[in-house]
């Protein structure tokens, strides 16, 4: 059973768009997975570059499917998006991750955030502000200890929305984060008008450095936006010590990838200082 699950995940992978009864099945399971508990968070450390520390972390949802293993959320989250599930899985992943944060904080283990992504469904339907603020109050966590990452092209595909649903949020007290930032083609206007406090440099970038001269110059002018803009710095998919490096030495303040840890369940998650190349 496990082979024939393996198969099937990479088929699924393989294929860009699945096909619709394909889609309706895995929709139908996804249902039954967030009743039978199947979703599970992973946090992924992220560094200040400058210190080693680990300052906070990222959620990133898993759905640990018996069959078909583990489904990967760019697999996933589509097909929720699609069947409507998006909302429902959303507020688990905001509730669990502030469930964990405040777990953390008992036990001792002081963050300065915990990240979370919004499906850019969930943003552009403008009810996030209402999701947000019913889990705050659930969870007990101090807003300030929430950052939610949306993405470029979510803010973008919809500014005027987009402007006053992050004003809301903001308003919660909340923090905000571009994520894929360098590759939705943000007017400067709009992101000066934003009331966001970081940009996530896009890892589509960060695999290219230090070598490649697009990538380099990309990720510089982005560090240089944000700093003009007064903006905290996180490059994403740093998988070699010549990438953190590159990014310390152009001014990037915070650094996540697989070189620093991989996303792991919480009781895995390694808190010591890494060290610095
Ligand atoms: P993302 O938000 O851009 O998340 C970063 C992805 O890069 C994660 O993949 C992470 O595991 C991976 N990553 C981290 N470090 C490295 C590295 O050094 N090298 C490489 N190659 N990859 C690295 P993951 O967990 O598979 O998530 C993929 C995407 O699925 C996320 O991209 C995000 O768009 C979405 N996603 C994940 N969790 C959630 C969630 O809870 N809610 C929503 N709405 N979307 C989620
Ligand atoms: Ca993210
Ligand atoms: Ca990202
Ligand atoms: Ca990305």
């Amino acid at each position: 059973a496990k082979h024939s699950g393996r198969q099937t995940y990479a088929f699924y992978t393989q294929e860009l768009t699945l096909q619709a009864r394909q889609r309706v099945e895995l929709g139908a399971a996804l249902r039954q997975a967030l009743e039978l508990g199947e979703l599970r968070l992973h946090y992924q450390p992220i560094i200040d570059l400058a210190s080693g520390r680990v300052l906070g972390v990222e959620s990133l949802v898993r759905w640990q499917h018996p069959g078909l293993g583990l489904v990967p959320p760019n697999v996933f989250i589509p097909v929720a998006e699609e069947s409507g599930l998006i909302a429902a899985i959303d507020s688990w992943v905001l509730a669990q991750a502030c469930r964990q944060m405040r777990a953390w904080q008992q036990a001792g283990i002081h963050l300065d955030f915990i990240a979370v992504n919004v499906s850019s469904r969930l943003f552009s339907r403008g009810e996030l502000d209402q999701y947000v603020k019913d889990v705050l109050e659930e969870t007990g966590l101090q807003p300030r200890y929430l950052e939610l990452e949306v993405t470029e092209s979510a803010v973008m595909d919809n500014p005027d929305n987009a402007q006053s649903l992050l004003h809301r949020l903001c308003s919660l007290g909340v923090r905000l984060s571009i994520d894929d930032f360098g590759t939705g083609y943000s007017s400067l206007l709009r992101l000066k008008n934003l009331p966001v406090h970081k940009l996530k440099i896009d890892q589509g970038f960060v695999a290219g450095l230090p070598e490649d001269d697009d990538d380099a110059a990309i990720t510089r002018a982005v560090i240089a936006l944000a700093h003009s803009l007064g903006l905290t710095v996180v490059a994403e998919g740093i998988e070699t010590p010549e990438q953190a490096i590159f990014l310390r030495r152009h001014g990037c303040g915070l650094g996540q990838g697989y070189w620093f840890g991989r996303p792991a369940p919480a009781e895995l998650l390694d808190w010591r200082p890494r060290p610095l190349p």
